[in-house]
């Protein structure tokens, strides 16, 4: 069992000469997950173009400006969680948009919001635990993926991010400035399909939006 750092693969020779393509992965249940693969016959540069390979499709799932995971791989875990679902093992998931995030571009520089964009990406991902898991979806829209809590719980989760964000002051050239997010949550029906749960926090969300912002609002 290992900690957080999730990914890494390295080539090593052994003692009797071999090769060996290592990758480690951590899982969400805490197991390091270590595949070696001989790649003593390949050719030097096969062996580079199959590490290129891997980081390529590992890169494809991260979101380039924060470096949390994007929308592919958020909704794949959503996807996964989904299925897995059995009885009271139905996930939460949240949709996260931060407040009048147009005015911080337009008062503070797009620079600026890059760096609220990844202060909050960063908060978001050290409140999680390695069973759960978010992404930037969109411009300024985050999804959280809660396995194994109920409604009240996740709600509470939820909370405790957007308590974090008000308290913040993110651009140290600007320490008076805050900034805000308003969030939707729901819990997954019983064989309730991505892109519906989706819509139901879209909702709550926009429910969020319209009772002033800055709150968490729970669809039931
Ligand atoms: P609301 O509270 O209703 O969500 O208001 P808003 O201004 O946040 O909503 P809107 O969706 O109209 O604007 C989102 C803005 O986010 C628009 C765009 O300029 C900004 N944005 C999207 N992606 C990025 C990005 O990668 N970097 C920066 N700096 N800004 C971004
Ligand atoms: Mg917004
Ligand atoms: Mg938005």
């Amino acid at each position: 069992r290992r900690g957080r750092a999730g990914y890494r693969q390295f080539e090593v020779d052994l003692h009797d000469g071999r090769w060996m393509l290592l990758t480690q992965t951590v899982h969400s249940s805490g197991w390091l997950l270590e595949i070696g693969v001989d790649v003593s016959d390949l050719g030097r540069e096969h062996r580079e173009l199959r590490i290129a390979r891997d980081l390529a499709l590992r890169a494809s799932q991260i979101d380039p400006l924060t470096g949390i995971g994007n929308r592919a791989f958020v909704l794949g875990r959503l996807g996964e969680a989904l299925l897995a679902a059995r009885g009271e093992e139905r996930p939460c998931v949240a949709l996260i948009d931060l407040d009048h995030f147009k005015r911080v571009n337009d008062w503070m520089g797009h620079a600026a919001g890059d760096q609220v964009l990844c202060h909050f990406a960063e908060g978001l991902q050290a409140s999680l635990r390695r069973s759960d898991a978010c992404g930037r979806i969109g411009g300024e829209e985050f999804l959280l993926v809660l396995a194994g809590v109920d409604l009240t719980l996740a709600e509470k989760i939820v909370n405790r991010v957007l308590d974090q964000v008000r308290a913040a002051r993110p651009l140290p050239d600007r320490p008076g400035f805050a900034y805000t997010a308003s969030a939707g949550v729901v819990r997954a029906l019983p064989d309730e399909r991505a892109e519906d749960v989706m819509a139901r926090a879209d909702a709550a969300l926009y429910q969020a939006k319209d009772r002033g912002r800055d709150r968490c609002v729970r669809a039931d």
